[in-house]
Parts: C-alpha cells; structure tokens; sequence
C-alpha cells in the first residue's frame, strides 16, 4: 500500500474493454471495486479500455453503459483509455531512456526455433535485445517500424514478486516471463502499457480485477518498477464458472453470462448485486440477503475466496427456449423474490407497469396498482406478472381444461349451480372485498356445499386456472363486467 492516505482513501477502478456485451464477471468485478471504495470512503473509477481499435465496437461501449446504469451504483471519475495515448507513450519513452526497454525491428516471431526460455516458452528476438543504442536510434530515425520491448531481467534468477490481496504471495521467475510489447510495430501501446501508465496516472491505489490476470500482473509489476513507480496493491478475484467447471463464455453457455439477460428477465438490480457478491465472496456476518448499505457495510477483502465461484445452471447452451429455471441460479431466483416482496407496493408497481404495456396490454396506473399486492408474493422474476397476472390483462382468457372447473368432491353440475348462483349474487353485490365475500359465502351455504367448493368453478371461470391470487381482491380488480361475462362464458364448457 502507498501511504496512509491511500489507506484511508483508495482509488479503485474499472477498466472493461469494449470487446462485447456486459459479462455478469465483470459485473462483479465493478460491483467489488465499488463495495471497496464506499467502504473504505475511497473513490471509483471508470474508465474504458479501448484501445484495441480492431477489437472495440460501440455497440460494446453501450452494452457496458446500459448494464452500469441498470445497477445504478454509479462512479465518480470517469476515462477513455483511447484519449490518453500521449501519456502512455511517455512512460514507454521514460523506459527506453533508462534503457529497460528496446526496440525490436522483427517484432514478428514465429516457430520452435526461438523457443528458449527455462518452460520453452519464447523469450525474445535473438539480435534484437543486444542492438547498439546508436544502431537502434539510426534505424528508428530512418523509419524503420519497430516494437518496443520490455528488456526482462535475464540469467540472474532473479524473481519478480507481489503479495495478492486475495492469492497471497506471488512470484515468477523473470526467466520465464518474455521480453513483453510495450508498444505494437505500429505505435499503438499495448494493454500492458496503457494499464500501467493510467493506473500509476491515475494514482490508483488497489487493483481488483479478475483472477485470469494475475499472470499479467507479473510484467505490471516491472512496468510499474522500471518507471519509477511503487505497484498499486493487488487482489485478484475468483473466476466465476459454470456448474461443469468451465470458465463462464457467451459461446460456451449463452444468455445465462449477460448482464442484460438478468435485467430483461425481471430481476431487481439489487438482487442482482446481491447475487453476484456471494459469487466468491463470505461475509463475515453469515447473511445472505443484505441491502446495499449492509453491504458496503461489511464488505472486505480478506473475505473473497480463493476458489473459482460456481454459478449453478443447468447447462443449456445456446438454446433460446430455456426457462427462467433453466439459466438462473435458485439462489438468484430466491434472493429476487425475496428483494421484490421488500418493495414498497408503489415502487413495485411503477417497475411491473413498463412491463405489462411492453407486452402490448392497456394497463393504468390506478389498476396497476390494485393489482401490484395481488402477485407481489407469487413472482420470483418482474416478467412473471406476464403469466402470473395474464387474466387482468387479456380481454379473453386463454383456453383451459373445463375439469379444472369442477370443486373438489364434487362433479359437473355442482359447478354448474355454483356459477350459476354466483351469477346472481354478483350482479347484486358490491365489488368490494367484504360485500363479495359475505355474498358468496351465503350463497355457499344457501346451496348446502364448502365455501371452497363454491370458490374453485368461480377462480377458474375468472382467472382461467386454480392456482391464482386471493379471490375477492381478484374480483374487485376485474369488476363486475368482466366477472359475470367470463362465469357466462365458463358455463357452456360443463354443459
Ligand atoms: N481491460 C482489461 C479487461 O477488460 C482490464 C483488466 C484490468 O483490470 O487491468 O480485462
């Protein structure tokens, strides 16, 4: 660590480069960098990677945007890597005047023959390392492209070494680390560069990245050293996985690794927040369910695990069929249920409302709201409302097996009677909770049967299905128009 003020307030950042869509990985790496800074009164840093012209794509750049304004956490400095190329271009210059770096005029290397480090890995370009400064600085000068090559330590078994926040201590022979690109034969610094220079720029004081690149921390560690700076302290996260063991991949597991998959599925960003710590992370207090607050709270370091996270999904591919119990985590699908019934009613019912117009349904706000209480206990996921509450918005009601109709221990003709009893009361009742309730229960007991057996032909002749919300708040939301229509409709289908 730098100093004490660094200690007390550190800079953190995320660095994605925009190769593709949002990865639910790196979501977690923003959300740890985030949790470390507000913990610790630091500050967050985003700044995109882009550097890779033939790789980025804008489409990328809002794939990150879209996903980092969903979890609305947000972040107090903000860079593009593209813009700063000047300043990475000075360290690499700085580097080659202290003669720790060189420049290699065949930076392409091919074949076995060059092989030749201690794992027979290739090392360098035989000739380039030992070029004379003046030879060097003559065919620069003529124009001739080079790269610019790190000049790793050789033959002194030296190591090169740093202590993970998360790994513990790291080291690597520089034997076996190659004389690495600091800048491509056309001039474009390389992401070992430009990490370095705006990460020692930016006076970032703690790295927490994905742990595919603590191998690469090696060569960031002599970049840093070579100009003249102290390394930010490291911490490397677990790498998140698929049930079978297989690092996470869009090719490999589909939607399931998007961050846009959760969001479009319904799920509450701070369920999804929530989710994502518990990937690799152990708090110290035991609770899996934790707001935000409780989670800047207690959040550490020392708690993430050195073992790869498993995300548990049945492995389905790429397929476009799969269910919600398909590609979500039960504990996903467990801590969104449990986030949503948290929710004030109004909160709930402003995030359902897009949702069921989405979906092409004229809905209002005031009966949105009636019915938001109504399945705030039955949906796991926002989209749920969808199947979950179809019947208030559909003008006619799916097709259903007529048997459903008929009530426990009875048959046909008692559903008959029941409905065709309902039909009378109801037109005569208030479409309140009480009235309706008082009515259809007198009306059970004037037909000598359960008050459950008058219900189930009335939920099933209204809601298309048994398993449905509370009847009396149900009819009240559907008022007496839609209600004595569908019982009409539902009686022909036991004839
Ligand atoms: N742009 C790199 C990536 O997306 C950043 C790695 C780092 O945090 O240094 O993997």
């Amino acid at each position: 660590m730098n100093s004490t003020s660094t200690l007390r307030h550190p800079r953190v950042r995320f660095a994605p480069s925009p190769t593709g869509f949002l990865h639910v990985g790196s979501a977690r790496t923003f959300i740890f960098n985030w949790l470390y800074a507000r913990h610790n009164g630091g500050t967050m840093i985003l700044r995109l990677d882009d550097t890779d012209v033939e790789r980025n794509t804008d489409a990328s750049v809002q794939s990150i945007f879209e996903g980092l304004k969903w979890l609305n956490l947000g972040w107090d400095e903000e860079y593009k890597q593209s813009e700063r190329g000047a300043l990475h271009r000075q360290m690499a210059e700085a580097i080659l005047q202290k003669g720790l770096a060189y420049r290699d005029f065949t930076p392409a290397h091919t074949g076995d023959s060059e092989k030749s480090g201690a794992q027979g890995t290739w090392l360098f370009n035989p000739g380039m390392r030992e070029l004379s400064r003046e030879e060097s600085d003559r065919r620069a000068a003529a124009g001739e492209p080079f790269a610019l090559r790190f000049r790793v330590p050789r033959g002194a078994g030296q190591a090169v070494r740093f202590n993970d926040g998360v790994y513990g201590e790291q080291a690597k022979q520089a034997d076996d680390i190659e004389d690495f690109a600091l800048l491509r034969s056309d001039g474009n610094p390389t992401y070992h560069l430009a990490s370095c220079a705006d990460d020692a720029d930016l006076a970032i004081s703690h790295i927490i990245r994905g742990q595919d690149h603590l191998n690469n921390t090696f060569k960031h560690v002599l970049i840093f050293e070579a100009a003249g700076f102290k390394p930010p302290q490291f911490a490397h996260l677990p790498l998140l996985v698929a049930p079978d063991g297989t690092k996470l991949s869009k090719r490999r597991h589909g939607p399931v690794v998007s961050v846009t998959t959760y969001r479009d599925a319904g799920f509450l960003p701070q369920a999804f927040i929530n989710f994502l710590c518990l990937l690799g992370w152990s708090p110290k207090n035991d609770r899996e369910q934790m707001s935000r607050d409780e989670l800047v709270q207690v959040f550490s370091l020392e708690g993430i695990n050195r073992a790869n996270a498993v995300v548990n999904f049945k492995d389905v591919g790429t397929t476009t069929a799969a269910t919600p119990d398909d590609i979500f985590d039960p504990k996903a699908l467990w801590l969104n249920a449990e986030t949503i019934r948290t929710l004030p009613i109004d909160d709930l019912c402003s995030r359902l409302l897009p949702i069921v117009r989405g979906a092409g349904f004229t809905m209002t706000p005031a009966k949105m709201l009636q019915i938001t209480p109504l399945v705030r206990e039955r949906i796991r996921l926002l989209r749920e409302v969808l199947t979950v509450a179809d019947f208030f918005f559909v003008d006619q009601l799916a097709p259903y097996d007529p048997a459903e109709l008929v009530p426990q221990k009875g048959d046909a003709a008692m559903a008959r009677r029941a409905l065709e009893r309902a039909k009378e009361v109801l037109s005569t009742t208030e479409f309140k909770h009480d009235p309706l309730d008082h009515s259809l229960r007198a009306a059970a007991q004037e037909l000598g049967i359960k008050a459950g057996q008058m219900f189930q032909p009335i939920r099933v002749a209204v809601c298309g299905r048994k398993n449905a919300p509370p009847l009396f708040e149900t009819l009240e939301v559907l008022g007496k128009e839609t209600t004595l229509a569908r019982i009409d409709q539902a009686l022909p289908k036991l004839a």
